[in-house]
């Protein structure tokens, strides 16, 4: 119901815009006639009656606007009504401001001019932060990479530089909606990416159909007559010239690094915990390798004739019952083992056909001693030279650890000095982002 009257009120205006711009004479005067009581409801409503002169400049706006935009075929009481409003709004801003109000049509002055430039850039920082990932991307490649249309296009992978061009602009519509939340106030969020109805600045677009295609100012293949129609809506439109305001500072920001896309900081930090994990896993195999597998470092087998292989010479062992393992001999009926405290007074001795004997559940070994192990074949002369000994320590878990660290495989080792030396790494490039953090929060 609403759009039919809507439609139906363009409709009846569109032969006096025509005339206007077929230049018959008294056609302005017509059109301002037929516009001024919308606009001046509009204008009392919004700063009581006595504004006259902030009707009459609306009308005289909206005549140059036509003026300017030969094509216009748009709702001109919209158009009408909305610069009336946009203009209220410039005047109770910039009273408050205590400053004199731009003329209604200005370009060149910038509605981010209210800000002073520190505030401006913490509010546009600050604005960044709100952006998605895609958005974070997108204007990376833009203006920090300071990437071509069409290399942005093929890193996000789009269909058409149009496209690069419309996120672009969706994207610093999310920063425009911020920046006016925070000089504005409202709590109201911004529908993301969407028009200006909510904008808490109080500012509409006059022309939304037109608004809508602001992006294409960016695109060079925009035709030229276009171009210019959009170009005379910004210098009307406080709405989108504040949104073009803000893409141009965003920009410029970005470019000379007064701004920062925080999100490089969340890929670090995926990153870190990246190197973290791949640190935790290096250590872990390290260890693995080490613990499971036999300390072969100490093993010499010398002439490769039998030996003791565990526990090898100078091995720490957990435990209190430590498994004996020799190199079996050919020909034997028996082994003898004998296990001795080296200071201490703990023997053991057992006669075993198995080349392997585990100390007894009643025989447990104290730790922390240090252990000689002999293994005499039965009969003796089968014995190779210098006989079949060891010695080892007991010791408790850290002891074993430390001492298969030192002893382990050079695979083991390497692994776990890198894996060591990346969580290392990226606990002090976690703790430097951290402060990093903590340092710029302090700033903004
Ligand atoms: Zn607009």
């Amino acid at each position: 119901m609403g759009d039919l009257l809507k439609e139906s009120n363009r409709e009846s205006l569109l032969p006096g815009i025509k005339a206007y711009h077929a230049g018959e004479p008294g056609a302005g005067d017509r059109l301002a006639d037929a516009l001024r009581d919308p606009v001046t409801r509009e204008v009392a409503s919004r700063l009581g009656d006595d504004h006259e002169s902030v009707a009459s400049d609306a009308l005289l706006a909206t005549l140059t606007y036509l003026d300017r935009d030969a094509g216009f075929a748009g709702d001109i009481r919209h158009l009408a009504v909305t610069i009336a409003g946009n203009r209220c709004s410039d005047l109770v801003r910039w009273r408050r401001l205590r400053r004199p109000p731009p003329p209604v049509a200005d370009p060149a002055r910038s509605i981010l001019d209210e800000i002073e430039p520190p505030q401006r850039l913490a509010t546009l920082q600050s604005a960044l932060g709100h952006l998605t990932a895609d958005c974070r991307r997108l204007l990376r490649a833009m203006y920090v990479d300071g990437l071509s249309s069409e290399a942005v296009r093929e890193r996000l992978g789009l269909a058409t530089v149009q496209g690069v061009h419309y996120r672009r602009s969706v994207c610093l519509r999310r920063v425009k909606t911020h920046v006016s939340q925070r000089l504005h106030g409202g709590s109201e969020p911004a529908e993301p990416g969407g028009r200006d109805a909510t904008d808490p600045s109080g500012y509409v677009c006059i022309d939304p159909r037109l608004g809508g295609e602001l992006w294409r100012l960016e695109d060079p293949a925009t035709e030229a007559g276009q171009r210019s129609r959009l170009e005379t809506h910004v210098a009307f439109c406080s709405s989108c010239r504040q949104q073009r305001d803000v893409e141009a500072a965003t920009g410029s920001g970005l470019r000379s690094n007064a701004l920062k896309l925080g999100s490089t900081a969340g890929r670090d930090v995926r990153r870190l915990r990246w190197l973290g994990g791949a640190g935790g896993i290096a250590i872990a195999a390290g260890l693995a390798l080490m613990l499971l597998l036999p300390p072969t470092g100490t093993v010499v087998p010398g002439d490769g004739g039998p030996t003791i292989v565990g526990p090898v010479a100078g091995e720490v062992v957990p435990g209190s019952r430590p498994t004996l393992q020799w190199t079996a001999i050919d020909g034997i009926s028996s082994y003898r083992v004998s296990l001795t405290a080296v200071a201490g007074d703990y023997v053991w001795q057992a006669s075993v056909s198995e080349p392997t004997a585990r100390v007894p559940e009643d025989r447990p070994l104290p730790s922390g001693d240090r252990f000689r192990v002999a293994v005499q074949p039965v009969p003796a002369h089968l014995a190779p030279p210098g006989g079949l000994r060891s010695t080892f320590r007991t010791g408790n878990a850290g002891a074993f650890v430390l001492y298969r660290v030192r002893q382990g495989s050079l695979a083991g080792q390497i692994l776990l000095g890198l894996g060591l030396s990346a969580v290392v790494t990226g606990a002090i490039l976690m703790g430097r982002r951290r402060s990093l953090a903590s340092a710029l929060g302090n700033v903004s």
